[in-house]
């Protein structure tokens, strides 16, 4: 990988302001070509500990310093990000396969919530409370919550880090954190870049490895760590929950999703499919906030979906690093697998491909981006989350039933709703079950804002206010009269 800053090539696991090796390593490749990129060292649940020992010695000395001097070294780590961002954005793409572009995006998106919450740390203010005695006085402070471990997805390997650990760090806790075993190099190179910053010794540290399962137990039991937030999907998060209960952690989850996507009679139908293409088709289809479900009343459906077929035929396939492509290849091959098993399935049960369907020659983990009409609820790929490139139409007709039908689901994290009616947007965006809406547009996460769902999609926000208060103890007070 030829790279202008070749130093952010790292390999082995950081634990305690070392780089150290592991017992074996675990091979990176590029999910377009399955060419070798490099080994990286397979952490076991031994170097989980020693970082976890690390994150609880370096505490004391991080949360004692001023809010101030947190800021400045967090400051200093996002301008590195910043001067290194096409070097960072050219390793997410070989090993996560998305287009240069969004990882270019994705760089400067997860180096906002550094730069964001270095400045929202030194607002981390308590309460003076009316007292219920004459002469007590009685207050709040926040303070950290200590070591705080966090286990990240493959599919944003920049942004998923800086989300937890900007955060956790501003307000003076220290992390361990183990990327997905996919994309650990984007992790290692964010943490080569945090340990130029001057971030000291054991505040930050990451652990690759396969042994997912005997590192996560020790992420989410050993009891020096106070709190546990995780991204990823539904079913892991359930048994990482389970998992934090022996020591009653504090805990963030973001889950999976089943994102409905409404468009109704009085949409602009041009804004309406940009929107759908935008959040259907970015990296391949495999974003928790992805539209799952699209919903278009029986009137303006043929001309949505003429328009979205179009936009779908337009779009230009291949590895990431190409100039002018829109899509690259799924993360692996088990997900290609999947997707066609659900359009397969759809299909048997009466929906018809209207373009794509099927793998594509470029390399065996690409799928054509797909249009399935005809599609019902009860079909799987709309009760599951299609994390691929198929965008599943039906169709409705009556506003309270396709409401009822977009709830209809276990998952509450992200919808749609395409309407020029504002009367309508407001009384839908509120009938709404999930953490987050939104209206007449298809590109909605920011640093400012708060990110999370409802129901099995999680617990917690990331980002915004929100987000910085997962990180702080509330404690009272009360001063005698
Ligand atoms: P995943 O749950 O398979 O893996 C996520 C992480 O958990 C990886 O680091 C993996 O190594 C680790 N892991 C897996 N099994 C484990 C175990 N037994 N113990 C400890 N760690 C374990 O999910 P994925 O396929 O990497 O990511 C896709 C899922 O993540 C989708 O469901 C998607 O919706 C969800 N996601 C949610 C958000 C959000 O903010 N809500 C964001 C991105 C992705």
């Amino acid at each position: 990988m030829k790279l202008a800053n070749p130093d952010l090539l790292k390999f082995q696991n950081y634990i305690d302001g070392e780089w150290r090796d592991a017992e074996g390593t675990a091979e990176v490749r590029d999910p377009a070509n399955g060419e070798l990129l490099g080994k990286v060292a397979d952490g076991s649940a031994a170097d989980a500990e020693a970082a976890v020992a690390a994150a609880s010695a370096a505490f004391p000395e991080w949360s004692r310093r001023t809010a101030g001097e947190r800021a400045a070294v967090l400051k200093r780590w996002y301008q590195l990000i910043m001067d290194n961002s096409e070097d960072l954005a050219r390793i997410l793409t070989l090993e996560q396969g998305k287009p240069l572009a969004e990882a270019q995006g994705e760089i400067i998106y997860g180096a906002s919530f550094i730069e964001w919450f270095a400045e929202e740390c030194r607002r981390a203010y308590g309460q003076t409370i009316p007292s219920h005695n004459p002469g007590m006085r009685l207050s709040t402070i926040r303070q950290p919550v200590g070591v705080v471990t966090c286990i990240t997805p493959w599919n944003f390997p920049n942004a998923m880090i800086t989300r937890k650990a900007a955060p956790a760090l501003a307000a003076g806790c220290t992390v361990v954190i183990k990327p997905a075993l996919e994309t650990p190099l984007s992790a290692l190179a964010l943490c080569r870049l945090a340990e130029e910053a001057g971030l000291p010794k054991g505040t930050i540290n990451v652990v690759t490895g396969t042994d997912a399962p005997g590192i996560g137990r020790v992420l989410t039991q050993d009891p020096r760590v106070a709190k546990f937030t995780f991204t990823g999907s539904t079913a892991v998060g359930k048994l990482l929950m389970a998992q934090c209960a022996s020591t009653v952690k504090k805990m963030s989850m973001e889950l999976g999703g089943n994102a409905p996507f409404i468009v109704f009679d009085d949409a602009d139908i041009d804004t309406a499919v940009k929107a759908c293409v935008a959040t259907k088709f970015r990296n391949a289809g495999q974003v928790c906030v992805a539209t799952n479900r699209i919903y278009v009343h029986e009137s303006v459906h043929d001309e949505f979906v003429e328009q979205l077929r179009a936009e779908v035929a337009a779009l230009k396939i291949g590895h990431g690093t190409e100039e002018g492509v829109n899509m690259g290849p799924m993360i692996f091959r088990r997900a290609v697998d999947r997707v066609q098993g659900l359009v397969q399935d759809a299909v048997a049960a009466g929906a018809k491909i209207e373009i794509g369907g099927e793998q594509l020659p470029n390399g065996e983990n690409y799928f054509a981006p797909t249009l399935i009409t005809g599609v019902t609820d009860n079909m799987r790929i709309a009760q599951e989350e299609n994390f691929g490139p198929i965008a599943a139409v039906q169709k409705f007709t009556e506003e309270d039933d396709v409401v009822r039908r977009a709830n209809d689901t276990p998952y509450g994290l992200a919808a749609y709703v395409m309407s020029e009616n504002i009367r309508r947007a407001n009384r839908v965006v509120e009938a709404l079950e999930y953490g987050m809406i939104a209206c007449n547009t298809g590109v909605f996460s920011t640093t400012v804002a708060p990110f999370g769902g409802t129901k099995e999609s999680g617990i917690g926000r990331e980002g915004g206010v929100e987000g910085m208060a997962e990180f702080y103890e509330t404690k009272y007070c009360c001063f005698g009269a």
